[in-house]
């Protein structure tokens, strides 16, 4: 039986190992759709299931890597045939599912989505559920109103994949886009995404006594959380919407029901996982259209898969700029 190399995430009691490893095509679980993986991504969560992290793994042994793109090698699907170039977001993966950091995956399926035509696998990956979460987040608050044309609309975690993506797509919908970053040699970087103004993100996480301050951004994309969110809900003008997508700077955050009961303002939660097909389709099909690839490009770094526990490791620290792409198969 042929094998195929996978880096593998195992516990004994409480001892977390990972490792790289052959394992056997007939140990895949089933699934529908047989996938040979060219790309998978770092994403924050990855950082967390290649290290040892809480809250991910929830079954092992476990193939970490929450995104995918390859090629479809077999086929049960009426959707898909082989040849076809498919993209894979969090959807279980790495949760309950095998992901992408091996050679093949097989999954069902109504968790594939074709690549769009305009696009290569490098890109696709490069999107991940980074790019999936930072327009579901823009679709979210398109579909409360948000046009541009008024104010800025904050982008927090600004240098990070999701940050990165949205400042991308924002700017070229023709939003201003305020970038809150934390990384002063990263603001040129920014600016060459889109960002009109850049903000210090102590600035935006800053505590105050007062329930609401001035009315800065017409809406926000917050991928940071605890203070930050807290923050920006006291500064967002009246009827804006805040999309609430991650926790990089903390899960817990404080609030008064002032921005909502006299703004109006809406707080959006953003879950990227449980997504119907459909769905998906549609967010990659706004991807496809509203992200210009040439700014995509300038935010992909491509990886070696063995280099994943380090860089498992950076983007935890807080250290990795835009989209890593970790090269599965060559
Ligand atoms: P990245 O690590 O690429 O980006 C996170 C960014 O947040 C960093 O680049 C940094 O930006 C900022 N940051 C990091 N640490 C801190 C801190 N302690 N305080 C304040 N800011 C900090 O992660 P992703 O972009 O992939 O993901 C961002 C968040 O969104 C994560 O929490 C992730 O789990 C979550 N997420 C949620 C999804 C969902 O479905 N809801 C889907 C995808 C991601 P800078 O250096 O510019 O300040």
């Amino acid at each position: 039986m042929s094998t195929f190399k996978a880096f593998l995430a195992t516990k004994q009691g409480d001892q977390f190992a990972a490792s790289f490893e052959q394992i056997d095509q007939g140990a895949l679980p089933p699934g529908e759709v047989l996938v040979r993986v060219a790309f998978s991504s770092l994403n924050y969560k990855d950082g967390l299931a290649v290290t040892g992290g809480p809250g991910v793994i929830r079954k092992y042994p476990m193939v970490p890597g929450i995104d995918l793109a390859g090629v479809v090698e077999e086929s049960g699907s009426a959707e898909f045939k082989p040849g076809d170039k498919v993209v894979v977001t969090g959807c279980g993966t790495s949760e309950s599912m095998w992901g992408g950091y091996a050679e093949l995956a097989r999954l069902d399926g109504e968790f594939l989505v074709p690549v769009p035509e305009s696009m290569t696998l490098k890109q696709a990956a490069g999107i991940g559920t980074a790019g999936f979460a930072a327009m579901q987040s823009i679709m979210a608050l398109e579909s409360h109103g948000l046009k541009p044309g008024g104010r800025e609309v904050l982008v927090t975690g600004a240098s990070g994949g999701v940050g990165s993506i949205a400042i991308a797509v924002l700017a070229n919908l023709g939003y201003r886009v305020a970038a809150a970053t934390g990384r002063a040699e990263l603001h040129p970087y920014l600016r060459s995404l889109g960002a009109s103004l850049i903000v210090d993100r102590a600035e935006v996480a800053a505590t105050s006594s007062r329930s609401l301050e001035t009315q800065r951004w017409s809406g926000a994309i917050d991928n940071v959380g605890g203070p930050t969110l807290a923050g920006i809900l006291r500064s967002v003008a009246t009827g804006g919407s805040v999309a609430s997508v991650g926790l990089a700077g903390g899960a817990e955050f404080t609030s008064t029901v002032f921005p909502f009961i006299l703004r109006g303002v809406n707080l959006l939660g953003i879950d990227s996982g449980r997504v119907s097909n459909a769905r998906r389709r549609e967010i990659w099909a706004r991807l496809a259209r509203d992200l210009p690839l040439n700014l995509l490009d300038r935010m992909i770094t491509v990886e070696p898969l063995e280099k994943i526990r380090e860089l498992g490791g950076e983007i935890l620290a807080g250290k990795i700029r835009g989209r890593t792409v970790i090269e599965v198969s060559s």
